[in-house]
């Protein structure tokens, strides 16, 4: 399995427009955070997860080429605006390409994306997706996906479970806690991907503290944080955290 950073800031990115900030003047790169959003390959299968406002950049920028699927988390903007950047791999591709989501969620994609319906118009280019519902878990190939309801204040969310040929990913980057039962369902992870938004509380998201806390009861091979905001910067951040619990940055590529 290959995984690949496409974004790890906060709903703003980083740095924040009109902010002047240390981090979010600084020149490491590190520090400059896209919208959150994964590309995984495990065996021939290519994924993403979520469509970030900075989809079409990403994909420019970390060398996307070929989508088998979208796997969307929620509907929030930071996750979703980047969706209509799927048309060129429908041109690529030649066909539609699925896109998934909880039923909720594919509500809110069919309404703020409501001209992907109108297929009465020609001429319209407009993206060729395939929702597609769901809550149990599912196959993309040789890819085992499980949706896992995660909290997030009140819009439902999902975290994703990657399995395939005995490797293991999951990937939750907008989240306040996690059921007892959610963590049971990530245990034996290679790897681990979990919100840290920032080292204040806040209502919708997990501080550094309590996410080092869910990834240590996680157990992963290799845990991140993700979903960073301006207020930590990338050195100092890693400096303080645990061992196996590292801090990523765009196109940070970890492959095993
Ligand atoms: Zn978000
Ligand atoms: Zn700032
Ligand atoms: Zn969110």
């Amino acid at each position: 399995m290959k995984a690949v950073f496409l974004g790890t800031g906060t709903s703003c990115g980083v740095p924040i427009i009109g902010c002047d900030c240390a981090v979010c003047g600084s020149d490491d790169p590190r520090n400059k955070r896209r919208r959150t959003s994964l590309w995984l390959e495990a065996g021939d299968v290519s994924i993403v997860v979520d469509t970030s406002a900075d989809f079409r950049d990403q994909v420019l920028t970390f060398g996307v080429k070929r989508l088998d699927a979208v796997l969307i988390t929620h509907a929030h903007a930071d996750h979703i605006f980047g969706l209509d950047d799927i048309r060129r791999f429908n041109t690529m591709q030649g066909g539609f390409i699925p896109v998934y989501g909880s039923e909720s969620t594919i509500a809110d994609l069919q309404r703020i994306f409501n001209y992907v319906n109108h297929v009465e118009r020609p001429g319209l280019y407009r993206p060729l997706v395939d929702f597609r519902a769901v809550a149990e878990p599912f196959d993309i190939g040789a890819l085992r996906v499980t949706p896992l309801t995660v909290d997030h204040g009140s819009t439902p969310t999902y975290a994703y479970r990657f399995d395939c040929a005995g490797q293991s990913i999951a990937y939750a980057p907008d989240c306040a806690a996690m059921s007892d039962e959610v963590v049971d369902q990530l245990q034996g992870l290679d790897v681990m991907i979990l919100d840290g938004l920032r080292n204040a509380p806040h209502s919708t998201h997990l501080t550094v503290e309590d996410s080092v806390a869910y990834l240590q009861r996680v157990g992963a091979s290799r845990s991140f944080i993700t979903h960073l905001t301006h207020d930590l910067e990338h050195e100092v951040t890693q400096a303080e955290l645990p061992d196996g619990i590292d801090v990523p940055y765009d196109g940070l590529k970890v492959e095993w």
